[in-house]
């Protein structure tokens, strides 16, 4: 029988209970074999497979398993291997890790993040590469699910041309020598795929969802031909967005195109009703959200089905989840703690599948057939939307008052740093750091201890108060101008804001990969966010109590808690981003209230959600800078507003950050600084800024010579009453030793050249 079918892209490696995390960790501290890490992993993939099979998955992806990152293993499989760790004893796998994690003859190869997602993978390294097929993984897997199952597989590989563009060590002019290299590689892969009776292969490319030039374009089309020689089906995947040259995509030689219906902006679909879809292709068409933890409103998926049937035949049409469920967490059901309304809103990674399921039943048996599928889902989901959490009346008419707020400080900043400068008092260069400070093993003990229960609130409040008092000293000690309290209250910058306002919540196995076995836990965002009462005002107040200097507050900005959560789906994303922004507003409040007149609002992962299209930035960065401004805009001129982010690519943002219209800006700096100092050399920026002058992502102690360096250089081009001395970031991951000997050099460094002005 042809008919609609149901396809997945990928599932999470980490298991219900993280068992793989630990798998991992294990065998890479030495107490688990080889073997047993093999057969561990083994078991947790064929399980994986195995309840794909059990829903009713029409088309079950195989090797999109990794012991690491997908990236990473294609590099291996196609032996681009650095040079410095080619040395190894012949162990693949040993090879393998010594890349993602280092070894002692040579540094980790850079990770970074998977297109617009918090997923890291492995750098390919391509310079002087000679790529062959060295393991088959694809086939392995394919035949090993095979084997156990019975199941026909879909290998997943990533394509060449993204696999290429996500590289480093080649110039764009060599990018088709370098394709011309791989494309006989995946020739091979596909030619044993097909021998060994593979059906169908999903074959990768993101990249399509980015903004893709007319070369580009040619490269697809001259792969794509090439590769449709070798005979075997491919479903050439994009994911993540719109795709740019749909026409021009939809007719390359594959025999299914995978396109994302749910972050692309409605783009697709009205544009296939127009230019319509190749009567002798699959349309393999990602209707449900695999990016988000919440249910899909089936009827209206439904709806959608009926939408696509009038542009494919059923035959031709799979569904699928819109990318890989890599990017959400295994199964609520593990959640039995949770709020139920709350609960009856969510679909993790096996609810989805479900979803697919069911949809796929109406779209082929009638929807008579799942009605009453479709109305659980209607009543968790209307439960939830009318549920109070979701209908805060004094978040409602915040929101509706905002077009009459001027969300502007009072006076310019040419002004308020006068007023600033006035009380202050601070010498030339001054000097801060950016917030915390070690959290050694005795501070995750005593939490761990109260999160137990074994250590009493009182206990527990007055060790994290005895630790802010011992470091007021030593940054005294140390003559640091500008003091924080350290943070030594948090685990987690978005976690510790979401504990204490309204509308948030977080789970106990919500786990996502960032990056090899390292998870997070994002929160979900699932209500009206409100204040509720202060947040940090106490320990800000307590730091100020112990000196004269004055005492930073530390707060997290409204993007950085959107873009590290899982926000509700039912409200656009900016109002979320501004009902953080007044929330934060009151905390901002009660701080300058209770005297706290430095205040730092942390905004590291603006840059990191930038869309991926560049015609899309605008709004974005407009609506952070919004949200940004109702946290800090209400203070009096004389508090001082900083802000801090973590990257050194600033080119393409300055205005953003210039338009934030915050006092102080400190970024990291110290590995790019010729960058960095050409963006001051392009673009004036007259507010107060410091640029990192040490690496904190290492533990050695910089030297007095780099520092001073560090400082010398950027005063070229910024004026040095502008200049503020800080860190690249954050502490709060080195030892207290380390640190307070890098923070001396740096005030060391720093009174030396405040005596050459
Ligand atoms: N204030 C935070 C800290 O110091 C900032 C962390 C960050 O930028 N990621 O840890
Ligand atoms: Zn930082």
């Amino acid at each position: 029988m042809t008919a609609i079918k149901s396809s997945n892209l990928g599932y999470p490696r980490l298991g219900e209970k993280r068992e793989w995390k630990r798998a991992l960790e294990r065998y890479w501290s030495g107490q688990g074999s080889q073997e047993e890490l093999l057969s561990t992993t083994k078991a947790l993939r064929l399980e994986a497979l195995k309840k794909q099979q059990l829903k009713g998955i029409d088309i079950i992806p195989v090797a999109d398993f990794s012991l690491y990152d997908h990236i990473l293993d294609t590099s291996v499989a196609f032996n681009v291997i650095p040079e410095r760790f080619q040395t190894g004893d012949g162990n693949t796998l040993t090879t393998y890790f010594d890349i993602a994690r280092g070894n002692k003859e040579g540094v980790a190869s850079e990770m970074t993040k998977w297109f617009n997602t918090n997923y890291h993978y492995i750098v390919p390294e391509l310079a002087d590469v000679k790529p062959e097929l060295k393991d088959n993984r694809w086939l392995t897997y394919y035949l090993e699910a095979k084997e156990a199952l019975g199941i026909e597989g879909k290998p997943v590989i990533v394509g060449p041309i993204t696999y290429l563009k996500l590289g480093k060590g080649y110039q764009e002019e060599d990018f088709s020598d370098l394709l011309g290299k791989f494309v006989p590689v995946y020739e091979q892969v596909l030619k044993e795929l097909g021998a060994a009776g593979v059906q169908w292969v999903q074959i990768d490319e993101p990249y399509l969802a980015t903004e893709v030039s007319e070369t580009e374009l040619d490269y697809y089309r001259e792969v794509y031909a090439q590769l449709a020689k070798v005979g075997v089906k491919l479903e050439l995947q994009t994911y993540f967005e719109s795709v740019d040259h749909l026409e021009a995509v939809l007719a390359l030689p594959v025999e299914a195109i995978g396109l994302d219906f749910i972050h692309d902006h409605g783009e697709t679909l009205s544009q296939l009703k127009e230019i319509g879809f190749p009567s002798n292709k699959i349309l393999a068409a990602g209707i449900i959200d695999g990016r988000n933890v919440w249910a899909s409103d089936l009827t209206k998926k439904v709806a959608l089905v009926k939408d696509l049937l009038a542009i494919v035949k059923p035959e031709q049409l799979w569904l699928q989840p819109s990318n890989s469920l890599l990017h959400v967490p295994i199964t609520k059901s593990s959640e039995v703690t949770l709020n139920p309304v709350l609960l009856g809103g969510l679909a993790f990674a096996d609810e989805k599948l479900a979803e697919l399921v069911t949809v796929t039943k109406g779209g082929n048996q009638g929807e008579a057939t799942i009605v009453e599928e479709l109305a659980a889902n209607q009543a968790g989901i209307t439960a939830l939307n009318e549920s109070p959490d979701r209908n805060n009346p004094e978040v409602k008419k915040a929101i509706a008052g905002l077009s009459a707020l001027k969300n502007e400080r009072q006076a310019p900043f040419s002004e308020r740093i006068k007023a600033q400068k006035a009380w202050l008092k601070l010498p030339l260069l001054p000097t801060t750091t950016i917030g915390s400070f070690p959290q050694s093993p005795e501070v995750r003990q005593k939490r761990a201890a109260w999160l137990k229960g074994d250590l009493t609130q009182a206990a527990y409040d007055q060790f994290i108060e005895s630790e802010t008092a011992r470091w007021i000293e030593i940054q005294e000690e140390l003559d640091i101008d500008v003091l924080v309290h350290g943070e030594f209250e948090r685990t987690d910058m978005v976690e510790y804001f979401g504990q204490k306002l309204a509308g948030f919540q977080a789970t106990k196995f919500g786990w996502v990969q960032s990056y090899g076995s390292r998870a997070v836990r994002p929160p979900l965002v699932y209500g009206d966010v409100a204040f509720i009462e202060p947040i940090t005002v106490k320990e800000s107040v307590y730091a100020q109590s112990l000196t004269t200097r004055p005492v930073k507050g530390m707060l997290t900005a409204p993007v950085t808690i959107i873009n590290w959560s899982f926000v509700r789906d039912d409200v656009p994303k900016t109002t979320v981003g501004n009902q953080i922004g007044l929330a934060l507003r009151k905390e901002v409040e009660a701080l300058e209230a209770a005297g706290i007149k430095i205040i730092q609002v942390d905004e590291p992962a603006l840059r990191e959600g930038l869309p991926l299209k560049r015609s899309r930035w605008q709004a974005y960065l407009e609506a952070a800078v919004y949200s940004f401004k109702l946290t800090t805009t209400s203070v009096a001129d004389d508090t001082q507003i900083h802000t801090h982010m973590c990257y050194a690519e600033f080119d393409d943002v300055i205005e953003t950050i210039d338009a934030l219209d915050a006092d102080v800006i400190s970024i990291e700096a110290s590995r790019s600084h010729g960058e960095i100092i050409s963006t001051f050399e392009e673009h004036t920026y007259n507010k107060e800024i410091g640029l990192g002058v040490y690496d904190i992502h290492s533990p050695r102690v910089p030297s007095l010579e780099e520092i001073l360096g560090n400082i010398r250089r950027p005063l070229k081009v910024i004026p040095v009453e502008q200049f503020w001395i800080n860190p690249d970031c954050g502490l709060k991951t080195r030892k207290e030793a380390e640190t307070i000997a890098a923070l001396a050099k740096l005030v060391e460094a720093t009174k030396i050249i405040r005596q050459e002005y």
